[in-house]
């Protein structure tokens, strides 16, 4: 499953923290305190060049918010985001519009992130169309390829299309082929085919799969499928409630779990048999907290079944456990 890297770093995120500011009562104004939500809350976590990195974890985990921080889309309240070695909030003007075109992004829902009034060769040639890439001829025949690379052909009659008469594999084919025309060095994928037909949901991985080896891209796939996981990447990050509690090569990670909540994740999951879930049965207790009050300490302690009064009051230490594999749990502390 692991390939063969440059040894450079694509991606790079340190100590990442994205707050929300939450609304005041009148009670909080008179005392000028302010809340937030912390839906990252202190990340780090790197993908070497050419290779794919998989964020899992349930929704709310603040998986989308690290990616949407990646391309630009929201503001770090803190930390920093290193592409090709190079602190993104340094780049100004040329350099900033360069990197941003290196990294391109493939949402969760093409029938939301395409335009239904656009054609939809019009809206892979957008993005050359705002970079003012080529003559008006030389960016048809790019998005034309775009479309022929991502399998949409004859790309001539796909290209006068409306995203409507289209079905949702096409339609994420469509998403991207926007995101590849611009030829990227690091493809962002979210939940790429949780909105798509299960009957599409392998064609479009496998289309991951090759534009990777094709394009020589280095991949951050955000799932909360762990099969789609285990099929695409070579390490695999788990995120619960803004923070990280395992990451490590996936075969590892997923032969042999150590973190209650990614033990409890992969025997949820019935494709993936017993051993991979790491043997001992993990069940959770209740459901996932309030984000607005999270848990002192560990913040799975209200459902672990191994809490201690420790993990009620110190938030766990990253532990080396393996080979680039680490959990945060004060059971390896
Ligand atoms: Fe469970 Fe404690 Fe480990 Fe958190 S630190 S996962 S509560 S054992």
């Amino acid at each position: 499953m692991s390939r063969a890297t440059s040894g450079v770093e694509a991606l790079r995120v340190e100590d990442l923290r994205v707050y929300y500011p939450l609304r005041r009562t009148l009670e909080e104004v008179l005392r000028r305190q302010q809340r937030y939500l912390r839906a990252v809350d202190g990340v780090t976590l790197s993908i070497p060049e050419g290779a794919t990195l998989a964020l899992v974890g349930e929704s709310g985990s603040g998986k989308t918010t690290v990616a949407r921080a990646v391309v630009g889309l929201v503001k770090p309240t803190s930390g920093r985001i290193l592409l090709w070695g190079r602190d993104v909030s340094s780049l100004r003007n040329r350099e900033l519009r360069e990197m941003r075109r290196a990294v391109q992004m493939v949402f969760q829902d093409p029938s939301v992130s395409l335009n239904p009034r656009m054609r939809v060769g019009d809206q892979v040639k957008y993005p050359l169309d705002v970079n003012g890439i080529g003559t008006p001829e030389e960016r048809r025949a790019m998005a034309l390829e775009a479309l022929r690379t991502v399998g949409l052909t004859p790309p001539e009659e796909f290209y006068s299309r409306y995203p409507h008469q289209l079905s949702g594999g096409q339609r994420q084919r469509v998403a991207i082929a926007r995101a590849i025309v611009l030829r990227p060095k690091l493809l962002i994928a979210d939940e790429p085919i949780s909105n798509i037909d299960v009957s599409a949901r392998a064609q479009i991985l496998e289309l991951l799969r090759s534009l990777r080896e094709r394009m020589g891209l280095s991949m951050l796939y955000i799932t909360h499928d762990l099969s789609s996981a285990w099929a695409i990447a070579d390490s695999v990050a788990v995120m619960y409630l803004g923070k990280l509690v395992e990451h490590g090569p996936v075969e590892e990670v997923f032969s042999d779990p150590r973190h209650p909540y990614t033990k409890a994740l992969l025997q949820a999951v019935p494709s993936l048999d017993e051993r991979k879930a790491g043997g001992e049965v993990v069940r959770l207790k209740g459901e996932i907290p309030d984000p607005l009050n999270m848990p002192s300490g560990c913040r799975l302690h209200p459902r672990c079944p191994f809490a201690t009064e420790r993990c009620r009051r110190e938030e766990p230490p990253a532990v080396k456990v393996g080979e680039n594999h680490w959990v945060y749990c004060h059971l390896f502390a």
